[in-house]
């Protein structure tokens, strides 16, 4: 990866190579932590973070649900970030908040030991390619009844990596997962969405995947283009009829699907093209309807 200057950590900018933690940090033992990821665009007015406040927002909830004190209000978290991105001189970056509970005590109940939070930015591109090869994963998306689904918690990612890893192993770009109930939840680092006659359609939240920012970016602007968008459940079958299907994260951004399980697609349709190019314009700056989402980062 392509190292910055700086992260923040707790309270102060440290040198990229001095941001350290003990190996005895509660949650390397047992995922305790929550993260975000975050983008920052280069837009006319300088380089503006990405609904940073929505960002900030969801970390908060996020430990919030798992039982992790967080030591920070959210407007220092929002200084911190810009802070960071400004310190490490980026016109566009990726932002990465992580809270986790750090080095005191061991065990699971371990409630004692303090939570390290961190802000790394560095910079890196798109995550998936143009035209993305879907596999059904064999490994079914984390059930809301036993990890709290909600959370953007580092445990939990275990259940992405296995299928990401399967995906890869089989020769396709990435997994979609199923629900317990057999359900499409999401894929591994994004939300997914399906075209068809004309009406969009993304699984709800109670199918177990994450509350995607991206995903809700995407449903106003699709509202705001006069387009039809639903929450409902989805058969895996959905995928394979689609006219189109397509990502979205704040790491890949909107990424058409070109097959499911090796039924072909055909990749970026009409919908998702002028969806992506809406995203694009709205992401740089260049909408005034949208430059509410951004929050300059100044120097
Ligand atoms: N689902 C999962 C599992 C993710 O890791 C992400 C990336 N944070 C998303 C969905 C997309 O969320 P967002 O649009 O908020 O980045």
């Amino acid at each position: 990866m392509e190292e910055a200057a700086y992260i923040w950590m707790d309270g102060e900018l440290v040198p990229w190579g001095a941001a350290k933690v003990h190996v005895l940090s509660h949650a390397l033992h047992y995922g305790t932590a929550v993260l975000e990821g975050t983008r920052a665009f280069e837009t006319p007015d300088g380089p503006a973070v990405f609904r940073l406040d929505e960002h900030l927002e969801r970390l908060r909830l996020s430990a919030r649900i798992i039982g992790l004190p967080l030591p920070y209000t959210l407007d220092e978290l929002r200084a911190a970030t810009l802070e960071t991105v400004a310190a490490n001189g980026q016109p566009s970056c990726y932002i990465r908040h992580l809270a986790h509970r750090g080095y005191g005590e061991m065990g699971i109940a371990a409630r004692d030991c303090p939570t390290v939070v961190s802000i790394a930015s560095w910079s890196w591109g798109a995550l998936l390619g143009t035209g993305v090869r879907l596999m059904t994963s064999s490994w079914r998306r984390n059930d809301h009844t036993a990890v709290p689904t909600a959370a953007k918690a580092t445990g939990p990612y275990l259940n992405s990596v296995l299928a990401k890893a399967e995906a890869l192993d089989a020769g396709y770009d990435e997994a979609v997962l199923l629900n317990a109930a057999g359900f499409v939840s999401e894929c591994t680092g994004a939300n997914l969405f399906v075209v068809r006659d004309g009406e969009l359609a993304t699984p709800p939240r109670s199918a177990g995947a994450l509350d995607g920012i991206t995903q809700d970016t995407v449903e106003r602007l699709a509202a705001d283009l006069g387009l039809q968008v639903v929450r409902r459940d989805l058969l895996r079958t959905d995928l394979y009829a689609a006219d189109e299907v397509f990502l979205c994260g704040t790491a890949a951004g909107i990424v058409p699907v070109s097959s499911v399980d090796r039924r072909e697609l055909g990749g970026r349709g009409p919908v998702t093209g002028k969806l992506a190019d809406a995203y694009d314009t709205a992401v740089h700056g260049r909408d005034p309807r949208y430059r509410h989402w951004l929050t300059p980062v100044t120097t």
